[in-house]
């Protein structure tokens, strides 16, 4: 399955973040990663005052189901010391599924395709760079 993946951080060595995500998600033996966007700074959207986001898209193909696929991205972010604290608080690496091919999924857990992700530029910009483009 072709999925799309949101990378974002906004604290400390935020390139740094991006990149060890990118280095663990090449790691693992049931995503290959094809494409990875330019990465933007971007403003912080709701949530507390925060610092600005390195913000990116990147492309994968796996064969995980989309609970083990976010179960995979979350503990890369646990890996990387993500803290949840504050609801769309400052965050090391935060990791999205946005889209999972054309499936729709409604559960309380997991949303396909990301609920909000149409409305945030610093989500379609990157997507839109690398969508459909092999
Ligand atoms: P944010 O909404 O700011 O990305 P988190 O990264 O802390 O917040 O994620 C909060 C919850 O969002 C996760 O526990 C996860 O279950 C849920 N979630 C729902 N849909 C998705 C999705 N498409 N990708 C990633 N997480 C999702
Ligand atoms: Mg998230």
């Amino acid at each position: 399955m072709i999925c799309y993946i949101g990378i974002g951080s906004n604290i400390g060595d935020r390139q740094g973040y991006i990149d060890n995500a990118l280095r663990k998600l090449k790691e693992e033996k049931a995503i290959r990663v094809n494409k990875v966007s330019s990465i933007h700074e971007t403003e912080p959207v709701g949530g507390p005052a925060q610092g600005k986001y390195l913000n990116g898209a990147i492309e994968i193909e796996t064969k995980l189901k989309p609970k083990e696929l976010l179960k995979k991205l979350q503990a890369i972010e646990n890996e990387l010391g993500r803290k949840r604290t504050v609801k769309n608080g400052p965050r090391t690496i935060d990791l999205d599924i946005l889209l999972y091919g054309d499936e729709s999924i409604d559960e309380p857990d997991l949303k396909i395709p990301h609920p909000r992700m149409r409305e945030r530029e610093f989500v379609m910009k990157p997507l839109k760079e690398i969508y459909g483009s092999i």
